[in-house]
């Protein structure tokens, strides 16, 4: 959304080129909705979503873990303010000459998904804690993270039994069940799986304390999301279900829904034009396209609302594009995106929901461009 204070500071600085705006009053009011909605689950913010410092600092001051995707962002973690046992390293696949460095860092709390990484754990970081991340099958969720990361349960026990062999200490399960993802109860077949995980090893006398339930908090884009509350309550009830009275402590990795509502990304039409007299849609072309920051928008998954200063006058579906030279940097086109009549070239447009996944996805120079700048208010 354009809160007051966006709108302020774009009427008064007027930033020259596209840029991304992010108010930390509502990066706040996330965190506080996250905490209320599971009190019981530590927040460790994914900073691949937005690593900006006065994100990082204002969340650590806020008593917020991290996860980290490698030692860049353990540093800026460590950097804004937090302490290396608030920190998690969560990428499944990580150089073993990173993880000695997270180690140095005095980082403790890593995550596996295969024997391999186990063995470059246990000679790089001797003795840390590792939980083992299980597939999930991205069912409902707009940006689903598919295959890529995890193994299914039976190896996960494996890998852990494997890890304890080595000396490590495994610690708990972990999952994620897609980004952007709209149903409340989707954690419910995850935790299952957790549970059925801890059973088998407590049976082989390894009695595992965590499960980390990842991120997938959906941020408000054109349809309506349910609340933090909503998901908490039914993240709940399957802990309830799964674990009974035996709920063992619990990590949630939000990203996208910590910061997505709390950026808007200012663009500019540069170009409005026809392929042909006859052509039922105009071509709107943005000063922002796909290498600038708006990766998401790939096959269509995420769509943005796009305010203009004409939002009450006639409007017409359109193809939106970006600015460069590659033919791949089309917005919308299979489903065409209604935009005033009256829009003009050098119109400017707002992008509401970038604060996440948009900085870090920018191309450095790609045509000249330069990469997204970012206003943190
Ligand atoms: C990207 C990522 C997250 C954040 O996911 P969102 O859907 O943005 O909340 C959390 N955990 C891990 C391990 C990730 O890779």
């Amino acid at each position: 959304m354009t809160t007051q204070r966006i709108r302020d500071f774009l009427a008064t600085r007027r930033p020259d080129g596209p840029c991304l705006v992010v108010d930390l009053d509502v990066v706040r009011d996330n965190f506080h909705a996250f905490r209320h909605a599971m009190p019981d689950s530590a927040i460790y913010y994914a900073v691949k979503a937005n690593p900006a410092p006065e994100v990082l600092r204002l969340l650590a001051s806020l008593g917020s873990n991290f996860d980290c995707a490698g030692v860049a962002e353990i540093e800026m973690a460590l950097d804004a303010g937090a302490t290396a046992e608030r920190i998690s390293y969560g990428n499944t696949i990580k150089k073993e000459r990173d993880i000695a460095r997270a180690h140095a860092l005095g980082i403790n709390l890593f995550a596996v998904d295969s024997h391999e990484e186990v063995e470059k754990i246990s000679r790089a970081a001797p003795g840390a804690r590792v939980f083992c991340r299980v597939l999930t099958d991205g069912e409902g969720a707009e940006w689903p993270l598919s295959r890529k990361f995890g193994c299914v349960p039976q190896m996960a026990v494996d890998v852990l039994v494997y890890a304890h062999q080595l000396g490590l200490e495994s610690y708990g399960v972990s999952f994620h069940v897609g980004s952007q993802m709209t149903k409340v109860d989707a954690w419910d077949a995850a935790l299952a799986d957790a549970k059925r995980v801890f059973v088998s090893l407590a049976k082989q006398g390894i009695h595992l304390q965590m499960v980390n339930m990842g991120g997938g908090f959906p941020t408000k884009y054109l349809r309506d999301v349910p609340s933090a509350e909503a998901y908490g309550k039914a993240i709940f009830a399957s802990l309830r279900a799964h674990f009974g009275n035996q709920i063992p402590h619990t990590i949630i990795e939000p990203g996208r829904g910590m910061v997505g509502n709390a950026g808007v990304i200012k663009a500019e039409v540069v170009l409005i034009s026809k392929k042909s007299d006859n052509d039922a849609a105009r071509w709107v072309f943005l000063d922002i396209g796909k290498f600038g920051g708006l990766a998401e928008t790939m096959d269509e998954a995420i769509r943005y609302p796009i305010r203009t200063v004409r939002d009450g006058d006639e409007m017409e579906p359109c193809v939106i594009a970006g600015p460069t030279c590659d033919s791949a940097d089309v917005l919308y086109e299979k489903n065409l995106y209604p935009l005033p009549v009256s829009l003009t070239i050098g119109d400017e447009v707002l992008i509401e929901g970038t604060g996440a996944y948009t900085t870090t996805y920018s191309a450095v120079a790609f045509n000249g461009f330069d990469p997204l700048k970012a206003y943190i208010i």
